[in-house]
């Protein structure tokens, strides 16, 4: 593919899916003058706003199947929700139909170096820290992708002296062909998603497409503690810097006597002191470092960088602090939804932590969490579909009760907290068994806990 397909204009389009990215891909398409035409599989009734925005911005769409006219196409577009291995989409490559994610479309548009930042966990705290550092040095700067702002509604707003910050999930690597970030980061990768990815082999492949396009003048930051990205790391073809590890040859970003260290061409810098972040736990250092690393490689000063790690609260839904009643905090980490960052948030706090849990399973291994409930809870409190599946996986650790809703829930885990204690929604599941998504699970807990007298 090259650059050619960039010229979209008159070209006939299929958008798949009216989703947040599904529309802004289907406008920005629109707005350059592509022939467009939006399938979506929900029905009408349930995508009425949608359906007014479509029509009001005339594009063509069907909702409730997709029919034939999608392989009359010059290209597809496909959601990011949307797996790649469904029927229809088999069929479009059978007919050689080129098929591209969201993603990389816009980045046909952008002006901007590319800094895209992916991992299993932590990729919109890191992703917003970089935004929030590249704003306070006042560089035009964009953030944008999985982080919940579509790269297509914010990718004519770059620049060429500027930057675009792009949190990038694996689905959305999963459909890119020529996406080519100036800096890639990779920032972890643990079990998650395997219901979409099947093995751990496949769902890191998928992760490493990252730097596929990367060439000797381009970077590549990535977590030396993960085994996994070492050993794949070398075949990116760019240069690479390293956080979390003293590493004696690439650029760095370690701790070193409480302190976040950065050695850039051999020169060592003392940061920050740890203790002066307002974000806490070990995986919110790990973050820290990638950032420290990669924004002092783009040249920003350290000076910015301290300020913003000074007073960076952390993003909603991760870790919040919501309110303290009777001596016992309430925390909502409802964006918590898979074993590690439950294992990391676990470890954050030194107070006995009342574990409200549960949710959609994605076919996780809830046993990996047995030794840190065992060490840090005081009981927990179990809801969703994988409350059965848990209540086996952790019986006999601590005490255990199930509640029928997030409300009993909270009833019940303020009967278990004593003073002194956390009480912690972190499910380590997806939120779609009772709630609309992360957003509304964790705004339902924060609604009922502000509600306490
Ligand atoms: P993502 O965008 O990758 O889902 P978030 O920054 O939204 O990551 O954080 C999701 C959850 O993971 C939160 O519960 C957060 O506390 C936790 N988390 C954040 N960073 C990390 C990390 N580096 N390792 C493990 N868990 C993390």
């Amino acid at each position: 593919m090259n650059c050619d397909i960039a010229h979209v204009r008159g070209k006939k389009i299929t958008v798949m899916g009216a989703g947040r990215s599904g529309l802004a891909v289907a406008k920005l398409l629109k707005r350059k003058g592509a022939l467009l035409f939006l399938s979506e599989a929900v029905s009408r009734n349930e995508k009425m706003a949608e359906v007014e925005m479509l029509e009001k911005q005339h594009i063509e769409a069907e909702f409730g199947s997709h029919s034939p006219r999608i392989f009359q196409s010059d290209f597809i577009v496909v959601s990011p929700g949307m797996d790649l291995s469904h029927p229809i989409l088999q069929k479009a490559r059978e007919k050689k139909i080129p098929i591209f994610g969201e993603i990389e479309v816009a980045s046909w548009f952008c002006r901007a170096p590319i800094v895209a930042i992916t991992g299993s966990n932590g990729k919109s705290t890191v992703t917003a820290l970089l935004g929030e550092v590249f704003q306070r040095d006042k560089t035009p700067c964009i953030v944008a992708g999985n982080i919940g702002q579509p790269f297509s509604d914010y990718v004519e707003d770059t620049v060429s002296d500027g930057v675009a910050v792009l949190e990038v999930s694996s689905f959305q690597l999963e459909s890119i062909d020529t996406f080519h970030p100036k800096v890639s980061v990779i920032l972890n990768i643990t079990e998650d998603h395997l219901d979409r990815h099947k093995t751990m082999e496949q769902y890191g492949r998928i992760k490493s497409r990252i730097f596929e396009n990367q060439d000797d003048t381009d970077l590549f930051v990535f977590n030396g503690e993960d085994s996994r990205i070492v050993a794949f790391s070398t075949r990116a073809r760019c240069r690479r810097a390293v956080f979390g590890v003293d590493d004696p040859v690439l650029d760095c970003s370690f701790v070193r006597q409480g302190a976040l260290t950065l050695r850039i061409g051999g020169r060592e810098e003392l940061l920050l002191p740890i203790q002066e972040m307002k974000i806490i736990g070990d995986h919110n250092i790990a973050n820290a470092l990638s950032v420290a690393l990669t924004a002092r490689l783009m040249g920003i000063g350290s000076g910015i960088i301290r300020h913003v790690f000074r007073t960076f609260r952390g993003l909603p839904h991760r870790m919040e602090f919501v309110r303290e009643i009777h001596g016992v905090k309430w925390i909502d980490d409802s964006k918590a939804t898979n074993v590690f960052s439950v294992w990391y948030a676990l470890g954050s706090y030194v107070e006995p932590v009342v574990l409200i849990a549960g949710g959609r399973d994605k076919n996780s291994d809830f046993s990996f969490l047995r030794k840190r409930i065992e060490e840090k809870t005081r009981g927990l409190v179990l809801i969703g579909e994988a409350a059965h599946k848990m209540e086996k996986t952790f019986r006999g650790l601590r005490p255990i009760v199930r509640a029928d809703s997030l409300e009993e829930a909270v009833v019940q885990a303020q009967k278990m907290a004593r003073r002194g204690d956390v009480v912690l929604l972190s499910p380590a599941c997806a939120s779609f068994d009772m709630f609309r998504d992360f957003e509304d699970r964790g705004n339902q807990f924060k609604s009922i806990v502000n509600r306490f007298p």
